[in-house]
């Protein structure tokens, strides 16, 4: 696609790489087929061909208007269009920068702007979301009905080995996560430790910047990754192998840690080696399969099906991080069943705060994705990141899950199977 891009833009880093992005495009609008907005509200301006061709025009010179926002704002930022374009364009970077552009065009009414403050300011504050969440879970019981479906249920079976292990990676704890789903980590230390290796504590970390990043609070989202950097680093001095994500929605920011502080002198060598060392859980896991299924052999000793898993395999890790296949195939080393999800490639409809900003599209996409999922008659539904889990969990009428929590069962306790009469984890402790 040919380009000539205004004076305020082609001459900066973001303006280069915007051009080279365009450029790549040819155009073709393989990526429209498989866009959830696009399929949704059948507007080729809310697909990413249609969206590239917005993005191009304000960065040519054009004036954006509010309409111009609302498509942008309409994206998930899911990245299935990435994952089928066959020429390679990386729309989500191009998306960050029309997105920063049309909102210093634009600007946004008072109340859009007080919801997106309030977001930045308490979702990544891990201890104030925590004690938010604990408030709420003491007043749940007492909670009707649809509100009570958003107060995560207290968890527990939440202990962590502390043994000293040579292999020893770090284990980002994040920002909500701790609060909802406090379960997730600990089941992973354990998983972890059955295979030798250890959690270093770094309690100083928080959120990887990614909700902040998407919301267009960059500043704040890069303090957001020089904290995490500096938490991190000392861990890493010492001998950490990698950096174990087991939510994909940090993982798949955290990977682009190094192109993001890239102008940052002090910070871009440590920021794009953590890049480097950054995994998602299952990625390491399938790096250590031999031991692990050894063992999950020894846990076993029925061969029979622990229950049948539906995994939703969230779109940061099948297009964010490219990992398919993975996950589904350790629940079956472990003795699950996993059943075939139509229409895997398509997002649920959480994307970070998509579900609170856009909330008619959100829950149309989690009640498509919820079908798919349960249409194999599932016990339980597993997932890889605590966003979808709990937006998915709103709604289902069965327990969503990390997948992490069922390898950790199955590890633990050779006869366990997953009880369809009370499937949730935490009352089989
Ligand atoms: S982004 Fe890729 S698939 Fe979509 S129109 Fe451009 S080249 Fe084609
Ligand atoms: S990121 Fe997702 S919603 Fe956005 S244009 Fe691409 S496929 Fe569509």
């Amino acid at each position: 696609m040919q380009t000539n891009l205004a004076d305020f833009i082609r001459d900066t880093d973001k303006g280069r790489e915007a051009d080279s992005i365009l450029r790549s495009c040819v155009h073709c609008g393989f990526c429209t087929a498989t866009c959830p907005t696009y399929q949704l509200l059948g507007d080729e301006l809310d697909g990413p061909r249609g969206r590239i061709y917005l993005i191009k025009s304000v960065l040519e010179g054009e004036t954006a208007t509010e309409k111009t926002q609302l498509h942008l704002d309409r994206c998930l930022t899911c990245r299935a269009c990435e994952t089928t374009c066959p020429s390679g364009v990386v729309y989500h970077r191009l998306l960050d920068i029309g997105r920063e552009v049309v909102d210093e065009q634009v600007g946004r009414p008072p109340q859009q702007r007080l919801i997106r403050r309030l977001l930045t300011a308490v979702l990544p504050r891990r201890r104030l979301f925590t004690a938010l969440v604990r408030t709420g879970q003491l007043f749940r019981p007492l909670t009707p009905g649809r509100l009570k479906t958003r107060i995560p249920p207290r968890q527990d079976h939440l202990d962590r080995p502390y043994h000293q292990r040579q292999r020893r990676v770090v284990m980002p704890e994040g920002c909500v996560q701790p609060g909802i789903s406090p379960a997730t980590n600990a089941a992973a230390a354990r998983v972890l430790d059955a295979l030798g290796i250890g959690v270093a504590a770094t309690p100083a970390d928080g959120c990887c910047g990614a909700l902040r990043f998407h919301l267009g609070a960059q500043e704040a989202a890069e303090r957001d990754m020089r904290r995490n950097i500096d938490a991190w680093w000392p861990a890493i001095e010492d001998g950490a192998e990698a950096v174990v994500s087991t939510a994909s929605g940090c993982g798949s920011h955290i990977v682009e840690y190094g192109k993001l502080l890239a102008g940052d002198t002090r910070y871009r060598e440590r920021a794009a080696k953590i890049a480097d060392l950054t995994v998602d859980i299952s990625e390491l896991l399938v790096r250590e399969e031999k031991t692990l299924t050894a063992k999950l052999r020894q846990a076993n000793i029925t061969a029979e099906s622990r229950g049948r898993v539906a995994f939703q395999s969230p779109c940061t890790l099948q297009h964010g991080l490219g990992i398919t296949g993975a996950v589904e195939r350790l629940l079956r080393a472990a003795g699950y069943d996993t059943l075939p999800v139509p229409d895997s490639h398509l997002c649920c409809g959480s994307a970070g705060t998509y579900s609170i900003l856009q909330p008619a599209l959100s829950r149309q996409l989690r009640s498509n994705k919820l079908k798919a999922l349960t249409s194999g008659d599932p016990d339980i539904i597993a997932t890889a990141n605590i966003g979808c889990q709990t937006h998915l969990q709103t709604e289902s009428t069965l327990p969503v899950i990390h997948w992490i929590e069922l390898i950790d069962r199955a590890l633990a306790d050779p006869g366990y199977r997953i009880d369809t009469e009370h499937p949730e984890l935490s009352q089989t402790a």
